[in-house]
């Protein structure tokens, strides 16, 4: 676990992702899910994939076993590739860094972060002061743009902002918690989210996640946050609009290792799904047991990439 995030099991994990359903998008319709055992096997359905990394490229700071290799096939069939993630605590430029770094020979227009999706909508909004959330000394070169300040321990610096971009939970502590929640009681202000997942899974367990966060306090405040990446519909619209257009959206494979975030978002935006299995939020997880529980179905489950 990288240092200064806090921590949570699978069993909260989920059980906090079904008590905020209601904030995130229907399940649609029912499907049925074939099994597979990889996406080769599958792939004369699909023109492209959107893939999401954490669990799917990369376990921690190591490439999925198989998976350069395996997209490197898919490419050399024609098969657009792009990646679809909530990593939001830091600039696209050092994601693609970072893939490269694994062995994925990805483009950095085939890169889509949620936090390219909140910085494309905060660019398009009323002008306003932000305040950040982000460690100390973290890369804001794709902020410039945007007026804003990071915020810190002192809670003059919550007061004075007129709204609240929250990209990164490292070092977020109980009491800056408490801080923005008096903040945000005291004078209601717009609270953007550029990460909406709960937790991600590390190599020793789960960190807890800016949707966390987000959630608790619209929870115990009558405040909305407003969201940006999966499973909500403005990730997926600017992944889609990087594909050409004649490609149709069930020939499009969202493939994901979380049922709340790739495979719910995936159906609610029309794709197909696909569940990776073996890494990620459902590793160790009764897989059937899982997806009875909270009802979302891939309609592709792959036990290999
Ligand atoms: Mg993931």
């Amino acid at each position: 676990m990288p240092a200064g995030f806090r921590t949570t099991d699978y069993h909260t994990a989920f059980a906090r992702y079904e008590a905020v359903r209601h904030r995130l998008p229907e399940a649609g319709t029912p499907r049925v899910t074939h099994r597979a055992a990889n996406l080769a096997e599958i792939a004369d359905h699909f023109d492209a994939l959107l893939l999401d990394a954490f669990g799917v490229l990369n376990i921690g700071e190591a490439p999925v076993p198989g998976a350069p290799e395996r997209l490197a096939e898919l490419r050399s069939l024609g098969k657009e590739l792009r990646v679809l993630t909530n990593a939001a605590s830091v600039p696209v430029q050092d994601l693609l860094a970072k893939y490269h770094r694994l062995g994925f020979d990805f483009t950095l227009e085939e890169v889509v972060s949620s936090r390219q999706v909140l910085i494309a909508a905060a660019a398009k909004a009323p002008a306003r002061h932000w305040g950040v959330i982000l460690p100390e000394g973290s890369d804001t070169d794709d902020l410039t743009d945007l007026d804003h300040r990071l915020l810190t321990s002192d809670p003059a610096d919550y007061d004075v902002v007129e709204g609240f971009l929250f990209l990164g939970s490292k070092g977020w502590s109980p009491e800056h918690q408490e801080i923005l929640a008096r903040s945000l009681a005291k004078a209601p202000r717009p609270f953007w989210i550029g990460n909406p997942d709960l937790v991600a899974p590390r190599e020793t367990g789960f960190s807890v996640e800016p949707g966390f966060f987000a959630h608790d306090i619209a929870d115990s405040l009558a405040i909305a946050p407003t969201f940006f990446g999966k499973p909500f519909d403005n990730a997926f619209d600017m992944a889609l609009a990087t594909l050409p257009p004649e490609i149709p959206r069930d020939r499009v494979f969202m493939v994901g290792d979380s049922p709340h975030t790739d495979i719910l978002g995936g159906n609610a935006a029309g794709l197909k799904s696909v569940l990776l299995t073996p890494y990620g939020f459902l590793a160790s997880q009764n897989v059937e047991q899982v997806l009875e529980q909270c009802e979302i179905r891939p309609d592709y489950e792959v036990a290999a990439i």
